[in-house]
């Protein structure tokens, strides 16, 4: 069961904590760009997390991860800005994790199952979202790993709440939970332009970082972070609506794409070791929008921080 080019196998059965199984595979066999590699030999290992279970206003991001796939396609393997190719790294595209719907915890521990599985290859990690709590339970993975893991947020959004909704696993408490399991000071927060006063009072007293200009924020991360293990998490909506109207609870005043790409270039140097992109919604984009923003922030991500790809 090849998908053109790609080598996914289809199926593929990850084990979730519980012992339960998660089947990686899609409804459509898209794989990402040039990621043609088998599991076993991959750098860099792309895998999907259509989940949007907690969606507060208006869903579709389980639909993200085969529309960022769809619209790499369109793009170059070759980074002019950074001189380097997609074609000399080894990546493999598992598919996405079929997740149960209405079963919240079920999922996330579905996800955090898989990304151990991959962290434990020690291949460079790449999850597409989903919603933005799809993070917390590859956090977990992550933390479970590299020990001194810091995480790097880019959003609009705080994410800091205690809990939204009488729920405490949500898209906008996902930073809170990740600060408890890393601490809060080893979250790092960039690009941040909405949020109640409590979630503002937090993160300017107790995140690692909370810098509203996204090159301002990277050049501080960069400074603080030094060799630390760090997990990056790119919620699309740190972006303006105006360059990415394709995400649920849009927020104006953001950077340009282009600041956005930027910005993740002052991060080169540090040892990331995993990534998301998170909150891309194709029900509400404008045509390819977004999504193919989403997958150039996965194309310069595995050429930035995947070191076989230096
Ligand atoms: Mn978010
Ligand atoms: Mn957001």
């Amino acid at each position: 069961m090849q998908a053109g080019s790609g080598a996914r196998a289809g199926v593929r059965a990850l084990r979730g904590e519980r012992g339960a199984t998660a089947v990686a595979s899609s409804f459509s066999r898209i794989a990402f760009l040039a990621s043609g590699a088998t599991e076993h030999k991959a750098a860099a290992i792309i895998l999907g997390a259509p989940f949007d279970g907690t969606t507060s206003f208006q869903p579709g991001t389980r639909f993200g991860p085969n529309k960022i796939r769809e619209a790499s396609i369109g793009l170059e393997t070759y980074s002019p800005a950074l001189d380097r190719s997609l074609e000399h790294v080894a990546i493999c595209d598992l598919g996405d994790l079929e997740l149960p719907f209405g079963d919240v915890p079920e999922a996330l521990e579905m996800i955090e199952g898989a990304l151990r599985q991959v962290l434990a290859g020690g291949a460079f990690a790449v999850l597409l979202g989903g919603e933005h709590l799809v993070t917390l339970p590859a956090v977990r993975a992550c933390q479970s790993v590299y020990r001194d893991l810091a995480v790097v947020q880019f959003d609009a959004h705080a994410d800091l709440r205690e809990e939204y909704l009488g729920q405490e696993d949500s898209h906008a408490t996902v930073m809170r939970r990740a600060g408890e399991v890393v601490g809060p000071d080893s979250v790092f927060q960039v690009g941040i332009r909405s949020g109640t006063r409590e979630e503002f009072a937090f993160g300017r007293a107790r995140s690692g970082a909370f810098v509203q200009d996204v090159l301002e924020g990277a050049r501080t991360v960069a400074e603080r972070l030094g060799d630390r293990p760090v997990y990056l998490t790119v919620d699309i909506d740190v972006v303006d609506p105006a360059f990415a109207p394709g995400t649920g609870t849009p927020e104006p005043g953001g950077c340009t794409s282009a600041e956005l790409l930027e910005a993740l270039a002052e991060l080169v140097d540090l040892n990331v070791v995993a990534m998301d992109v998170v909150e891309v919604n194709p029900m509400v984009d404008v045509g390819f929008t977004t999504s193919i923003l989403a997958a150039k922030v996965v194309r310069e991500g595995i050429l930035m921080y995947e070191k076989q790809a230096r």
